[in-house]
């Protein structure tokens, strides 16, 4: 049996980024350093920073005067940000900078008159931040079949965003769908999804037409890991979302010849290693790495995050880098 191993998987450069500002805001100020919703979606990685002195809370009122607290790689509404100010809190924004691309063609949009069309799931974490940025004047929609519902001010004067971690295939359908009802609609040259979003369903799209079953590691929650599940699903391979090795079952893989595995972007590799190991131990495998895109993104730090460690005169880890991409 072969296991074949999509490359890229796992941690994007948002999600390093996020990671690294909480372990050095932790290095810098002490725990306990307070984290407003899960910084990324998994639990393993939650957990790991929570052991260093994370504390994860689900809003600001739960965040003492004067504390620092880290905005997650999800972003928030501009109402969060504002009560942040408000309070005089110390703030560090793990947001990754391709939300915030988003969040700011959202306010361009507001500020030029614009209804906004919003591509992406109710109640994503991502979704509730980039809402929040015009609440007015933004509507949401996440089929084609929602936009014959669609019901805004102007049809002359619309404008579509996405949220980064859609499927993209689905969002091309969605988008269509808005330039035929709306054929003045402007937005983003192509759309917001991110580069570790596209590169992961690219590999998943290449593994999963060489293999009999995919197993694709991440949390339920995270958006992109449930989009690499359906996009197997689709090319007519059998898929299954799993937490960790413990969700490995022996009836997935007892018949197959080849096995997919893969990552979400906010699964770390340690993940992957042992799932491999799992499933080596049920049947001995030999294991390939499918290289289907090359990555190099990173993003850097908050500034003021890194002078105050210096000023501190705190020895921080090295940055790590993105993890599938490095191999
Ligand atoms: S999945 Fe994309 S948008 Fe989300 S944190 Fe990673 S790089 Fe940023």
């Amino acid at each position: 049996m072969k296991i074949l191993l999509a490359n890229p998987r796992g941690f994007c450069a948002g999600v390093d980024r996020a990671i690294e500002i909480v372990e050095r805001a932790i290095a810098v100020f002490g725990p306990p350093i307070h984290v407003r919703h899960e910084v990324v979606h998994n639990r393993h990685v939650v957990d790991r920073l929570r052991a260093l002195g994370a504390v994860f809370v689900d809003e600001l009122d739960q965040v003492p005067d004067g504390a620092t607290v880290i905005f997650s790689a999800h972003g928030v509404p501009r109402a969060v940000q504002q009560e942040a100010r408000r309070r005089g809190l110390n703030v560090f924004d793990a947001t990754c900078p391709l939300v915030t691309k988003v969040h700011l063609e959202a306010t361009r949009y507001a500020r030029e008159g614009y209804s906004i069309i919003l591509v992406g799931h109710a109640d994503h974490d991502e979704v509730v931040g980039t809402m929040g940025e015009a609440p007015d004047r933004m509507f949401l929609i996440a089929h084609p079949e929602d936009v014959d519902r669609l019901n805004v001010p102007d049809p002359e004067k619309v404008a579509y965003l996405t949220q980064t971690t859609l499927s993209v295939d689905d969002t091309r359908d969605c988008i269509e769908a808005l330039r035929r009802r709306f054929p003045r609609i402007v937005g983003p040259s192509k759309d917001d999804i991110c580069y570790a979003t596209q590169n992961r369903q690219a590999a998943v799209k290449t593994v999963a037409s060489e293999v009999d079953v995919l197993l694709v590691i991440g949390a339920a929650n995270s958006s992109n890991a449930n989009r690499l599940v359906e996009v197997s699903r689709v090319m007519g391979t059998p898929s299954h979302l799993i937490n960790d090795k413990n969700d490995v079952r022996s009836e997935w893989i007892a018949g197959a010849r080849r096995v997919g595995v893969t990552a979400g972007a906010s699964t770390p590799e340690f993940l992957v290693s042992e799932v491999v190991e799992e499933v080596r131990r049920a049947r001995s495998a030999e294991v390939r790495e499918v290289h289907v895109v090359e990555e190099d993104v990173r993003f850097g730090l908050p500034r003021e995050l890194e002078d105050m460690a210096r000023g501190a005169g705190k020895t921080l880890p090295p940055r790590s880098g993105t993890a599938a991409a490095s191999e």
